[in-house]
């Protein structure tokens, strides 16, 4: 596996993947690695015959009082563990390198951000809109693999990529969890013991929803009630959201059917932890 941390070596790099017709599977990442992004590795593996990855902590997509800085970031590290799954090439640049001057275009993400973290995050999926657009020219993947922790990011990637008519197919993963079900997230690890007992619950809940819909509830409001009610039960943090949507597209539902999103976040005293699970009546 290279490491490539200048965009100039990497846009060098796809030009000559390219010209050897070579398809490329590439998964975007902002590291701390764990078996969640080793999961869209290893499909990626499968599927493609060169795998690129990066690591970028964006900070265009961290809000003035978000975790930028806190982040946690140990690329050695992620070396080590992209190598056990078959990555070719690790993509590493810097913000200076990325974002050298202010940019000349903003990018706005108009559809499917008003609801769940684009509203509690403002300005949170222009800049993720901003950074694919960029990697997307600079590594021209064939395929491109996200997870559906990030259920929301997936709705509005699908919407960018054919609203800019880019020749990719987005792969999306399902998400990868603990063994009590607490969804794998490199934030986790800001967890203090007390909460990491609790964050279980989330699933939990997004389970215990789905279960009711499944035995015939459909009014959103009367499911979403429930869950902020257990919740508050057995969690120390507070509850950022619970809500329920159709999906992918994102909208209200008055009565819940065809394919829904139920999707929750939680503040805990160091870290936001965010879940969700999406089915089909
Ligand atoms: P991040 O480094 O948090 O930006 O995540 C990079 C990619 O890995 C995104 O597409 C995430 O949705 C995905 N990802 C993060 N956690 C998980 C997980 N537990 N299971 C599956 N995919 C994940």
């Amino acid at each position: 596996m290279k490491i490539i941390r200048s965009i100039d070596e990497m846009t060098r790099l796809t030009a000559d993947l390219k010209r050897n017709n070579e398809t490329i599977g590439y998964v975007p990442t902002m590291g701390y690695l764990h078996e969640g992004h080793l999961s869209l590795m290893k499909k990626a593996r499968e599927e493609n015959s060169v795998v690129v990855i990066s690591v970028f902590v964006n900070p265009l997509q961290f809000g003035p009082n978000e975790d930028y800085d806190s982040y946690p970031r140990d690329i050695e590290r992620d070396e080590l563990l992209a190598k056990t799954v078959g990555v070719d090439y690790l993509f590493y640049p810097s913000a200076l390198d990325m974002y050298p001057d202010e940019m000349t275009v903003e990018i706005k993400v108009k559809k499917r951000v008003n609801v769940l973290c684009g509203r509690k995050r403002p300005g949170h999926f222009d800049g993720v809109a901003t950074v694919l657009i960029k990697l997307f020219s600079i590594i021209q993947p064939t395929n491109v693999y996200f997870g559906l922790k990030d259920a929301q990011q997936v709705a509005v990637v699908s919407g960018l990529i054919k609203d800019f008519n880019f020749p990719i197919c987005l792969c999306a993963i399902e998400t990868v969890r603990e063994e009590d079900g607490l969804a794998k997230s490199s934030r986790n690890v800001y967890l203090t013991e007390e909460e990491r007992k609790e964050a279980p619950y989330l699933y939990q809940s997004l389970l215990k929803a789905k279960n009711e819909i499944v035995a015939g509830e459909r009014n959103p409001e009367i499911i979403t009630t429930k869950m902020k009610e257990l919740l508050q039960e057995f969690i120390s943090g507070s509850i950022d959201y619970v809500e329920i949507y159709s999906y992918p597209e994102l909208e209200e539902l008055q009565v819940i059917e065809g394919k829904v999103i139920i999707a929750l976040a939680v503040r805990f005293s160091k870290v936001r932890l965010i879940d969700n699970i999406i089915f089909e009546l």
